[in-house]
């Protein structure tokens, strides 16, 4: 039987109450697809800085780095805010996806049917919108040098090497074989030549992908695209800022928040984790969404643990839940049977992952 060793890092607000419910999950489809997991728990966030007195404790890194892959909550809140920056919450997360090396983080956004009404957009634009923006990591000018601000002048540095590219390049076109085969590379070449560099490459990448379609696209001009016909893009591959930004506008086409899991892959070892935030408004209620975490569990079996069928059974058994009118608060205005809280439509998808 394969045996998979899970780092589990639940962090702070709701972080706890979402990871619980992937791990029932988890947990459902292993016995039923017989491998078997074991999770160790290890602390970053606003808990690591209370009990370790820092953000990242060494051995919250080395746990990570002898483990097959990584299930993560969510970091932060108020307590911790006004801390500098370098002793903050999230300055842990930065650090983690550094010490993994993990370079691409991938986000897919799907629109159910069944919330097709949580999206601020019209249904008929936001139907069927199946996309995936993989943005580069851990380059670009959130990590440029020289970087400054003396208070009467700053600057920061986007910088990537051709090598940076090409490796990110390369994730975007490998998962574009496995969808619809459309790759649009988002950049600003009209301006910085650090995105010359970045188009340049990316054409020269796509000569050993001759089934994948590209097309090049401006920041600009993307954004207001993913607003006006989302519909037309299959992958998007941009680098850090404007990924970090085109990110969670494509997130917002679908509206709901608790739903949309990301995978950050490429290093040693893979972090998956749901695009939002930690929550403290709604902590310790047992009405968080925990279905972007389990979804988040669905990319992990998929990506590193090569389980593609548990993969699956997990998005078929959501998508059987949400279609059945089981919702947690969050969701419940869009057509609900019945209302659930975050343990309750755990076990909901997990017994739904058994029987299918
Ligand atoms: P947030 O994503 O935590 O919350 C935004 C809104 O969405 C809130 O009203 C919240 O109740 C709701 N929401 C989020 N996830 C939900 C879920 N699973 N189910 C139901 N409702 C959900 O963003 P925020 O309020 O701007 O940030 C709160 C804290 O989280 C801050 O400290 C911020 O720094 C941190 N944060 C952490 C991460 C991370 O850990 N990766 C990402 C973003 C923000």
């Amino acid at each position: 039987m394969k045996h998979y060793k899970i780092a589990l890092i639940k962090g702070d607000g709701i972080g706890p109450e979402i990871i619980d419910e992937a791990v029932k999950v988890l947990d459902a489809v292993s016995s039923k697809e017989k491998f078997e997991i074991t999770y160790n728990d290890y602390l970053m966030g606003g808990i690591a800085i209370d009990v370790k007195g820092e953000p990242l404790p060494d051995e919250t890194i080395s746990g990570c780095l002898e483990s097959d892959a990584v299930l993560f909550g969510a970091i932060g809140g108020e307590k911790w805010d006004k801390l500098p920056r370098d002793k903050r919450p999230e300055s842990g997360l930065l650090r983690l996806r550094k010490s993994l090396g993990v370079f691409a983080n991938l986000r897919p956004t799907t629109v159910f049917d069944e919330l097709i009404n949580a999206s601020t957009l019209k249904p008929e634009i936001v139907k069927g919108v199946d996309l995936l923006v993989v943005r580069e990591l851990i380059g670009g000018i959130y990590f440029g040098q020289p970087r400054a601000n003396d208070g009467n002048k700053a600057y920061n540095t986007m910088v990537y090497e051709k090598d940076e590219v090409v490796r990110i390049a390369r994730v975007a076109f490998e998962a574009a074989q496995k969808r619809s085969k459309k790759v649009c590379s988002v950049d600003k070449s009209n301006v910085l030549e650090v995105s010359q560099l970045w188009r340049d490459t990316v054409t020269e990448v796509a000569k050993e992908y001759p089934d994948v379609a590209l097309s090049h696209m401006y920041i600009d001009n993307a954004s207001m695209q993913l607003i006006r016909n989302p519909k037309q893009f299959d992958v998007i591959l941009t680098g850090n800022l404007f990924g970090d930004i085109l990110s969670d506008e494509a997130s917002m086409v679908s509206g709901s928040i608790g739903l949309l899991p990301s995978a950050s892959i490429g290093g040693k070892v893979g972090l998956f984790e749901p695009i939002h935030g930690s929550a403290p408004d709604i902590a310790k209620q047992g009405i968080a969404n925990p279905i972007a975490t389990i979804l988040s569990a669905a990319m992990m079996l998929r990506f590193v643990l090569d389980e593609t069928s548990a993969a699956n059974r997990i998005e078929a058994a959501v998508k059987e839940v949400l279609r059945g009118g089981y919702r947690t608060k969050d969701i419940s205005q869009f057509d609900a049977k019945e209302v659930c809280s975050t343990s309750e439509i755990g076990s909901i998808i997990a017994d739904r992952v058994s029987k299918i």
